[in-house]
């Protein structure tokens, strides 16, 4: 059976009411006019309503998202009955692929959510090359296969890392994207894109994204990491952040630099290699 219409939820309105009211941004905003500076109460709280957005959004998209995974699995079932349906099985392959997705997506977004608040990664053993694939897929489905070239230099010997997979796959989609967008210009012509890998040293990997794109604008090289700094029309500023945020919370470090052998823009972000025995953080 198909799911009954979504629930309507909280208005534009009460959600922003809701940001901006929670109690931890007032403190955040107390604490900050307290220390006295305008530039630490912005910075605090941005980051608090960083949080609070994060956890309002998990909650408005929860509904939407159960809705779009039971609604593809009711068509599915649908489409499963019909025996001279021609193409039935491409249909149902596809449909699967949207659910899952959608699925993943309110993963995603709970693991943000539990993320800003303060939850651990749950951490595992999981292959650098693994978490790469998955990534690139996604960029891809999501429409990013345009005149792109993807370049992988990943060992075959590379040891596992210590990392949360979700959270991993999220980093390298962010780097992604910003790679492809940063490449997508007019000038035509098929882009470049290098993801690389290497054992840096005993207890780290490390990860490279570089592109053939204009580079990093001088003007924000300095807060490249910080919430809400973008140089895009419609940009949020935030992926660079949570990639930080995620990175360093799985003991790991993320740098930007320029690219030697592409030109563009480089991303660097190292991840602990697991050694044997290492217990699973959950
Ligand atoms: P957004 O993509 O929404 O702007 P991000 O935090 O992901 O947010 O990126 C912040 C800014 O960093 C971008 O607006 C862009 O100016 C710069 N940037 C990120 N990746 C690259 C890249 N590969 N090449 C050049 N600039 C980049």
């Amino acid at each position: 059976t198909l799911p009954q219409r979504a629930d309507p939820g909280v208005s534009r309105g009460e959600l922003l009411d809701a940001v901006q009211n929670r109690p931890d941004v007032v403190a955040a905003q107390r604490q900050a006019a307290a220390a006295g500076t305008n530039t630490e109460l912005a910075q605090a709280s941005r980051v608090s309503a960083m949080g609070a957005l994060a956890t309002a959004i998990a909650h408005e998209l929860n509904q939407p998202l159960t809705n779009i995974a039971n609604y593809t699995q009711g068509l599915c079932n649908l489409v499963e009955r019909q025996d001279d349906f021609k193409g039935r099985d491409e249909v149902i392959r596809v449909l699967h692929l949207c659910s899952n997705q959608a699925v993943r997506a309110g993963q995603l977004i709970h693991r943000l959510r539990d993320f800003v608040k303060g939850g651990k990664p749950h951490s595992a053993p999981n292959a650098v090359t693994e978490i790469i694939r998955d990534a690139t897929a996604l960029a891809m489905i999501n429409g990013y296969k345009r005149a792109v070239h993807i370049d992988y230099d990943i060992p075959a010997d590379l040891p596992p890392a210590l990392v949360d997979h979700l959270q991993g796959q999220q980093v390298v989609f962010n780097l992604l994207r910003n790679a492809i967008e940063a490449t997508d210009t007019e000038k035509g012509g098929q882009h470049e894109i290098l993801i690389s890998a290497r054992q840096l040293d005993e207890a780290r990997i490390e990860i490279s994204i570089e592109d053939e794109g204009p580079g990093i604008d001088p003007a924000i090289a300095n807060s490249l990491f910080d919430s809400f700094v973008t140089t895009k029309g419609g940009g949020m500023g935030v992926g660079l952040a949570i990639c930080k945020q995620i990175i360093e919370a799985n003991g790991g470090q993320i740098s930007a630099g320029r690219s030697e052998r592409l030109g563009g823009a480089a991303f660097r972000f190292t991840l602990p290699i697991y050694s044997n025995g290492q217990e699973r953080q959950d």
